[in-house]
């Protein structure tokens, strides 16, 4: 396992889409276990691989002991509104508000290919929705209403 680098807003492989994973193998296994690794040394609840440089459709989750590997996620069932404060480990120093569901519905495959689906609410429906956004070149700051420099 190896640390990567998180690239930063202004970067612009932050604002583009990521492809479709069709390797489940080797390649994507060190991908996972090294984004693992760089989001317990960040400190962070949730990495998309394009904040590693990696423009493929997987994201991590890590929060209040769950774990979850997403790879070609498929968000549904979007329902409910939450407001929230939320940062992001590729605008540091800073956050802001942002309105999200409150209920979301995460289909995805894990890093074998099998499929699996999560129903996921509150701030764990917070992290879907904002790393599934990487993957379009989104970042929170596009949709908060205010984003402050934190203290
Ligand atoms: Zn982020």
């Amino acid at each position: 396992m190896a640390v990567r680098n998180i690239i930063q807003l202004g970067d612009p492989t932050l604002r583009k889409k990521s492809f479709p994973v069709v390797d489940y193998g080797e390649k994507t296994h060190q991908l996972l276990d090294d984004m693992k690794q760089t989001l317990k040394i960040a400190d962070g609840v949730g990495l998309a691989a394009p904040q590693v440089g990696v423009l493929r459709r997987i994201f991590i989750v890590s929060y209040d002991g769950l774990y979850y590997e997403c790879i070609n996620p498929v968000l549904s069932n979007c329902s409910g509104s939450q407001s929230g404060v939320e940062g992001c480990l590729s605008v540091r120093g800073k956050s802001g508000t942002v309105i999200r569901p409150n209920k979301v519905t995460v289909k995805a495959y894990d890093r074998f290919g099998k499929p699996f689906t999560v129903n996921a609410e509150g701030f764990l429906a917070r992290i879907f929705c904002h790393e599934n956004d990487h993957l379009d070149g989104i970042v929170y700051v596009d949709k908060a209403l205010d984003v402050q420099e934190d203290d």
